[in-house]
């Protein structure tokens, strides 16, 4: 029932919250349903050596094929699970996927590349979180060297005591750890240069607007030049022209990704483009 408290507006904007909720709660309730039904699966994109073109790893990003809906974003599913906290479930899955595919690819031959996974808030601030990686690839018998784990600024400079223990822990096992959407964020320098990363990912909208924007160049040229005084890899988000390619290699960035090289495709695909 929609209560009377005032002028229509009201009224309006008071059933337009209430459709917002009942269609998280559905949400909640079909993603819930999703991991059983097997409707999540991983698609992989490319990340290149800027120099050689060579494979270096590939990212695994989360898609769902909703048995009624078709596809749905990706990027409201992670807010509704991160909100519930199905992103743990979710996440867990994402993470075996990832490394029992990339252990595939070595059994079947092909030169070993790191696969790399986005971990969200809610895992990273899960007290197993570093043991349920260490159990992941015990299972998967990946080798740690090949699983890079992107953590974004943001979530990396929350909690920071604890996640800098966790880094640490990862970073023993010999797992990477990579800077997610760098630029975006608010970091400490002093604070950055404690953590124990392996590369920064520039932040795909500064890339958009290179070379148009100025501005844009200098702030990516600033992250390249911080990454390497850090001794870190630094990765272009997003670089869709060979204009912006050939920017980002006279200026000494290590590795790119982006639709230039590729969208995010299926396992098979990759492997057949991509992989040697
Ligand atoms: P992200 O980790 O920064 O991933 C990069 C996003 O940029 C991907 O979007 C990718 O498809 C897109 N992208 C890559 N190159 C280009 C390009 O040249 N042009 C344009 N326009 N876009 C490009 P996607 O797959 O929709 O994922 C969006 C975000 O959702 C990711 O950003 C990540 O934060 C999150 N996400 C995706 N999969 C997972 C997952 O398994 N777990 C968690 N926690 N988050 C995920
Ligand atoms: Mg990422
Ligand atoms: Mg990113
Ligand atoms: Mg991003």
């Amino acid at each position: 029932m929609v209560k009377k408290q005032g002028g229509d507006n009201y009224i309006v904007y008071n059933q337009e919250i209430d459709n917002i909720i009942r269609e998280e709660q559905k949400l909640e309730i079909e993603l819930e349903n999703a991991l059983d039904e097997h409707e999540f699966y991983l698609l992989y994109q490319p990340v290149v050596d800027i120099a050689t073109g060579k494979t270096q790893g590939v990212e695994a990003l989360v898609r769902w094929n909703h048995k009624v809906y078709g596809k749905i974003p990706i990027i409201t599913i992670i807010k509704t699970a991160e909100q519930s906290g199905l992103i743990l479930d979710i996440g867990k899955w994402v993470l075996k996927e990832a490394c029992q595919q990339n252990k595939k690819w070595q059994l079947e031959g092909y030169d070993p590349i790191i696969v790399s996974v986005n971990v969200s808030a809610l895992q990273l601030d899960h007290p197993d979180f570093v043991e349920l990686v260490k159990k992941i690839l015990e299972e998967t018998e990946l080798e740690p060297k090949y699983l890079e784990l992107e953590i974004t600024e943001t979530v990396a400079m929350e909690n920071v005591t604890e996640n800098l223990k966790k880094m640490k822990q990862l970073k023993e096992i010999g797992i990477g750890i990579a800077i997610d959407d760098f630029g975006t964020g608010y970091s400490s320098l002093a604070y950055l240069a404690e953590l124990p990363i392996d590369k920064l990912k520039v932040d795909r909208s500064f890339i958009k607007d290179v070379p148009e924007c100025a501005d844009s160049m200098e702030i990516v040229n600033t992250i390249i030049n911080l990454a390497k005084s850090m001794r870190i890899k630094v990765t272009a988000e997003g670089v869709e022209t060979m204009h912006q390619h050939g920017l980002l290699s006279k200026t000494g960035c290590d590795l790119v990704q982006g639709y230039l090289i590729s969208k995010p495709r299926e396992s098979n695909y990759i492997e057949q483009k991509f992989l040697a």
